[in-house]
């Protein structure tokens, strides 16, 4: 994720560019650029680090004028952050300049057969590929921009919002999404091109989303034309009035940055699977854990470190690690970990979870364990974090930024990747079967989907958490595969609404927390159908004996727990390994609820932190 602002016209496009970039900001940071034609050369900077280094960098540099010109911001997915893999790029004759967010993913065989021609590259981004592939089109097949952009596009896979131009023709920007947003702002003879519309608020309140599929090419003094990438067809430009304000477009319209990243949960599940799981092919494909296969098939047993909602996501992989590849998982907080001279040798696998990249005690757990002999591999959402760079291999979660300080889509997207891996690793120990392998690929393929249609029980889950705002404490309770949802589920509430709450084994609950219940207690349960569904019941009959009020979160259909319950979420059935991505919304969404009714600063809670870099 990353943001992307655009502008042709008639006034300078430098200020625009660069103010939009600013107000992008939250859509990615680790670098900033700009490329400007001042109607003689195409001028550009660029920078790893935020938009106000860029423009320290750019005004002692290049003079910055132009009514033409594109920026960037950027959250990186291919290529640590630095000034090089920074956007713009440009073509191989420097004529073609490109922004882009999104991903391609074939972009190793396109950018192999590109070489093969005798392009050459600068960076290791997957965007300068595609802004070379449009080159290559444009020059064989003696087309225009918008023609080759077209012909390049419909060769790739993936996902993307890009806005590029040709020097020699600086009177036209072409524009072109699918997977990533992209509005164009309509002014009289000029035009906006951004992430969202809040670059250009103050200029137009006419908008046009692009939708997914389709392209434009803006022109000065021209209709805008657009059209499908996939076959050419024209589409009416439907342009809306923008009602909202900044602060609501920063936030795509929701009230807080965690609804917005509760919501992105679909997108950000996808975005970590894009490129890597091949589904018709019945492949995952993962370079992190594919290079070093050895390693986790002759560990001795793989050990998990993280701090927090990692921690969580940690134990949840632990359960399907067992359970798919049978090798023997131990998690354990990096924080304690680091004090306890723990046994752990060169036989042993080590993966350290950190959404940031940066959390202080899981970077000394990887030393340690790296003193040790160990094998470290880490599982970050920030490319080019201190702990990507400090392990031996990784896998990125892809997420996009996350702002809220109550993770949400960092928790689903690195339960996502770990399953990945422990899949993959199933599978080269001959642990699970082919056939069951494709299933379980499939079914990961529509989590998704399921993941949206959970979310659809937000009124309910808002209607609940009316009644259940003024509790004092708040019990949380699941079994296998969603016990660490059942922590992750109180450590939500505890974090943005300040209720005690605390998460349990489902049948742990009789060795104690069972004295608490009474009337004023509510219980949430996580009882779906796969996993020990019956033994759940018998819990919460247990509570029910107890006059405790129960919340269940349960399988769509289900009629037991209905019957028992004070109330019920449903959530899609899946296979009993992937339902932590499912029972997780209700938690997250119920939490948001009680604590926006409770009046309390969602996305910023007291005491709290995005980043844990001290120990
Ligand atoms: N895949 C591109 C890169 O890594 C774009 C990432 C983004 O959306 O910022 O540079």
């Amino acid at each position: 994720m990353c943001g992307i602002v655009g502008y042709i016209g008639h006034r300078d496009a430098y200020p625009i560019v660069l103010n939009g970039l600013k107000r992008l900001e939250y859509r990615g940071y680790d670098s900033a650029g700009i490329a400007l034609y001042d109607g003689n050369e195409l001028k550009f900077s660029k920078t790893k680090g935020k938009v106000a280094d860029l423009e320290k960098k750019l005004e002692s540099q290049i003079s910055t004028n132009g009514t033409i010109g594109i920026g960037h911001t950027r959250w990186a997915t291919h290529g640590v952050p630095n000034d090089v893999n920074s956007h713009p790029h440009f073509s191989n004759s420097g004529d073609l300049v490109i922004i882009h967010n999104g991903i391609i993913e074939n972009y190793e065989p396109l950018r192999q057969e590109l070489i093969n021609r005798g392009y050459t590259f600068q960076s290791d981004t997957d965007t300068e590929v595609l802004v070379n592939l449009i080159e290559d089109v444009k020059k064989k097949e003696k087309v225009k921009l918008g023609k080759a952009v077209q012909i390049a596009l419909n060769q790739t896979i993936g996902a993307y919002a890009i806005a590029v131009f040709d020097k020699n023709k600086p009177n036209e920007i072409v524009v072109a999404r699918l997977g990533s947003p992209l509005a164009i702002g309509v002014g009289e003879n000029e035009f906006f091109i951004a992430s969202d519309a809040s670059p250009f608020l103050e200029f137009t309140k006419d908008a046009i989303y692009l939708e997914d599929g389709e392209m434009a090419v803006v022109r000065t003094h021209k209709k805008i034309k657009i059209r499908k990438i996939h076959d050419d067809s024209l589409v009416d430009p439907y342009v809306q009035e923008l009602q909202m304000n900044l602060e609501q477009i920063e936030k795509g319209g929701y009230d807080h940055f965690m609804l917005k990243e509760i919501y992105e949960q679909p997108e950000a599940i996808k975005d970590t699977f894009r490129g890597r799981m091949l589904v018709d092919q019945g492949l995952i494909k993962m370079a992190g854990i594919d290079d070093h296969i050895d390693k986790f098939i002759n560990a001795r047993r793989i050990l998990i470190v993280a701090c927090g909602t990692s921690w969580h996501a940690g134990l949840v992989a632990e359960y399907i690690f067992e359970e798919l590849a049978r090798v023997p998982v131990e998690v354990e907080y990096a924080s304690e970990f680091r004090y306890r001279n723990p046994v752990i040798d060169k036989d042993d696998v080590l993966i350290a979870i950190s959404q940031s990249g940066e959390t202080a005690d899981t970077m000394a757990a990887i030393k340690l364990a790296k003193e040790k002999g160990a094998f470290v591999f880490g599982v970050c959402n920030v490319v080019g974090s201190s702990i990507s760079r400090e392990t031996h291999a990784g896998a990125y979660t892809h997420a996009g930024p996350e702002i809220g300080v109550a993770s949400t889509k960092a928790f689903t997207t690195q339960i996502t990747v770990l399953t990945l891996i422990a899949l993959q690793l199933a599978k080269k120990k001959g642990k699970i079967s082919t056939s069951d392998f494709h299933n379980y690929l499939r079914e990961l393929e529509a989590i998704p989907q399921k993941v949206e249609k959970a979310l659809e029980s937000n009124d309910i889950i808002e209607q609940i958490a009316d009644v259940y705002k003024n509790a004092k404490n708040c019990l949380y309770l699941g079994r296998g595969f969603n016990f660490p949802v059942a922590l992750e589920g109180a450590l939500k509430l505890k974090e943005i609404s300040y209720i005690h709450a605390e998460g349990y084994p489902a049948a742990e609950m009789k060795h104690g927390p069972i004295a608490l219940i009474d009337e004023e207690m509510p219980v949430v349960v996580i009882a779906t159908l796969k996993g020990h569904y019956e033994k759940v019941v018998s819990n919460i009959q247990e509570i029910k004996s107890r006059s405790g009020k129960i919340i269940g979160i349960v399988t769509e259909g289900d009629v037991d727990v209905k019957n028992l319950a004070d109330h019920v979420i449903e959530v899609p059935d899946t296979i009993e390994f992937l339902t932590p991505l499912l029972t997780t919304i209700p938690l997250q969404l119920l939490s948001y609820h009680i604590a926006v009714l409770l009046d309390k600063n969602v996305d910023q809670p007291r005491n709290l932190a995005k980043s844990v870099t001290v120990e």
